[in-house]
Parts: C-alpha cells; sequence; structure tokens
C-alpha cells in the first residue's frame, strides 16, 4: 500500500526563530499521523534547525532545490551532498517558480532529478501547466512532455523514491484550486504517461501529489480522489494548524 505524502513547501519564508516557533507548534499536532508521510521543504538556511528539532518524530525533511553538479564552481548553488549530510531526504525539483524566475528547464530538471537520486535524496519532481496552456486545451501535451523529460534515464526500481507534485501554475498561490475531479483526471493523465514509460505496475505504485491553493478546507475532498497521493502545499504551509488539518485531512 502506498503512504500519501503531504509535503509543506516553505518557499522564501521563515527565518530560524520563525522554524523553530512553526516546528514547535507542529510536532504536537501531527505526532499521532500515522496514515500519512508528513514532510517540510524548508529554505537552505533553515535546514540545520529543523533537522534538530524534528529528530525523533514522525515529520521528514525536505530541501527546495539542489544542484546537478557533485561540487565546484557553482557560486551560490547547493550540491546533493550537502543536503544528505544534513538529514535531508527529499527534494523539490522543477517547482514552477524556478522554471519561471530562475531559468528552470526540462533539461536541468532531469539533471538534478538523476543527481538527487544517485546521492540517495528522493526528489518531489514538480509538473503543471499555465493558464493559458489549460484554457487552449493544450496541457495534456505539456504535462506528457514535462514528466517524460523529468524522468529521462530513471530507472524503474529508482521510481520507488521519487514523488511527482502535479501543480497548475494558475492555482498556485492564487485561491484558485482545481476541481477534485479536475486533478484526479490529469493526475490520471500523467499516471498513464508514466504507465507508457514503464509499466501499469509502477505507475501505480508512483505517488503523485496534488499541489495548487491546497488548504484545511479543501484537502479531504483532494484527497478522497483515487489518483491523488498527496499534496504539495504552499501558503497553508506556513501555519501550524492548517498544515496539521491538511496532514489529517
Ligand atoms: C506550491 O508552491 O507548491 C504551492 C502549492 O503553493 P500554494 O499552496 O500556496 O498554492
Amino acid at each position: 500500500m502506498k503512504k500519501p505524502i503531504i509535503a509543506g513547501n516553505w518557499k522564501m519564508n521563515n527565518t530560524i526563530a520563525q522554524t523553530k516557533a512553526l516546528l514547535t507548534e507542529l510536532i504536537p499536532l501531527v505526532k499521532d499521523e500515522k496514515k500519512t508521510e508528513v514532510v517540510v521543504c524548508v529554505p537552505y538556511t533553515n535546514i540545520a534547525t529543523a533537522a534538530e528539532l524534528i529528530k525523533g518524530t514522525n515529520i521528514h525533511l525536505g530541501a527546495e532545490n539542489v544542484h546537478w553538479a557533485e561540487k565546484g564552481a557553482f557560486t551560490g548553488e547547493i550540491s546533493a551532498d550537502m543536503l544528505v549530510e544534513l538529514g535531508v531526504e527529499y527534494v523539490i525539483i522543477g517547482h514552477s517558480e524556478r522554471r519561471q524566475y530562475f531559468g528552470e528547464t526540462d533539461e536541468t530538471v532531469n539533471m538534478r532529478v538523476k543527481t538527487a537520486i544517485a546521492k540517495g535524496l528522493k526528489p518531489i519532481i514538480c509538473v503543471g501547466e499555465s493558464l493559458e496552456l489549460r484554457e487552449k486545451n493544450r496541457y495534456k501535451t505539456f504535462l506528457k512532455k514535462q514528466t517524460v523529460a523529468a524522468l529521462k534515464d530513471v530507472t524503474a526500481e529508482e521510481l520507488d523514491n521519487v514523488v511527482i507534485a502535479y501543480e497548475p501554475i494558475w492555482a498556485i498561490g492564487t485561491g484558485k484550486t482545481a476541481t477534485a475531479e479536475d486533478a484526479n483526471e490529469t493526475i490520471k493523465i500523467i499516471r498513464n504517461t508514466v504507465a507508457k514509460l514503464y509499466d501499469r505496475k509502477v505507475a501505480n505504485k508512483l505517488r503523485i501529489q496534488y499541489g495548487g491553493s491546497m488548504n484545511a478546507k479543501n484537502a479531504h475532498e483532494l484527497m478522497e480522489q483515487k489518483q491523488i497521493d498527496g499534496g504539495l502545499i504552499g501558503g497553508a504551509s506556513l501555519k501550524a494548524v492548517d498544515f496539521s488539518i491538511v496532514v489529517k485531512h
């Protein structure tokens, strides 16, 4: 049985003091949750603090990006070894904000994914279409292409440690959620793409999250959908009570 996974994406939020306050509030709120895997993906500067605070709890640690190179002249970047050393388990790769503002491409996403896997990190790979593509009904081809590109040269065994997050760009931070049915149908397209690349069994095992204005109010309905195995949560992950409600959905 696959375990649903709810991951918070803090983005560029929270100082060390705020990280301490948020996690100190969150830990007791989710401590009895066994059905769902709980992850917090935090800014690089908060990783060590978060790792210390969640030690011995049921909360897993994630980062928000990773470079593809082992090491070297990449000023401002962070390597997989650096994350692993701090106890990071998951890493978000290819978030639409990275694609939109920082020149992330399908190719660099794939490079990061391969390095993350090789170093023992579990990638949370983000895919998602713009409003324009959705309205022009071109989103299916687009999502298939993004998915195939991200998983290039990733083996079926390696896929066991991969999570895909379907995040329609028009639903991120906008308060606009895809309807539960729509999210379910679109995730089915992604899963079918994975089935074509590997096989049906592998595709069914893969955890695919929904992300985009998922919150304490709509989490239950979204998580009830057959294809949805979790959520990537932005805004609502910054409030301990809201995030815990999403976790418990
Ligand atoms: C995200 O950025 O991954 C996200 C889903 O954000 P929000 O929940 O704020 O829409």
